[in-house]
């Protein structure tokens, strides 16, 4: 990134202006073990709707939020929070388990080796599709993806540079929203934008 780039990843990084999710009533689910619970629970899910319940607690850039209210009789709303800090969590089994896994890289794996990029960089790509995404989800520069019982998803491009040529390459992480900025890795490399 250069210099001047970066001046203005910093100012743009704290000024955006974020709302809360708010799903008066219940717990914000803070675990996938928890928005599993909500999305398959029958019984919660006779009273709520699965989606609200897991929208509850989670942050969004005012003017990149799904919209409000969700359905007939929704009673969630937002709350402006000012900023916040986003945290973007993600597990190395996504890459080595499942990216540069010889059977469940669905072509990816192909891919990234021809980028120069192989299994024992698994660590680097964790930690820079993290920290790309991290700047560019606090800047509220991310895409909102597919929202269904267990939360809402969202994109964010990454740029790689290929070991080989140098050339610049992008590529879309997607992320599902969690409560107070926390965001998880769902795939590394998405197949679509
Ligand atoms: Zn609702």
């Amino acid at each position: 990134m250069e210099l001047s780039q970066a001046n203005d990843y910093v100012k743009k990084m704290f000024s955006c202006e974020w709302v809360k999710w708010i799903h008066p009533g219940s717990s914000p689910a803070e675990t996938v073990a928890e928005k599993k619970n909500y999305a398959e629970n029958p019984i919660l899910n006779g009273r709520h709707c699965a989606r609200c319940l897991n929208m509850n607690g989670c942050c969004f850039v005012k003017g990149n939020c799904p919209e409000n209210p969700l359905h007939e009789h929704c009673h969630c709303h937002y709350e402006g929070i000012g900023t916040i800090e986003v945290q973007t969590r993600s597990s190395i089994e996504k890459y080595t388990k499942y990216i540069f896994d010889n059977e469940k890289n669905k072509g990816k794996k192909e891919l990234l080796e021809k980028w120069g990029y192989s299994v024992f960089d698994s660590n680097f790509l964790k930690e820079e599709i993290e920290k790309q995404s991290c700047i560019s989800i606090q800047c509220g520069e991310y895409e909102l993806g597919s929202l269904d019982g267990y939360g809402q998803r969202i994109n964010v491009v990454i740029h790689l540079k290929r070991k080989d040529t140098g050339e610049d390459v992008t590529f879309v992480a997607g992320w599902m929203v969690y409560p107070d900025g926390k965001v998880f890795l769902t795939t590394p490399y998405g197949d679509d934008k």
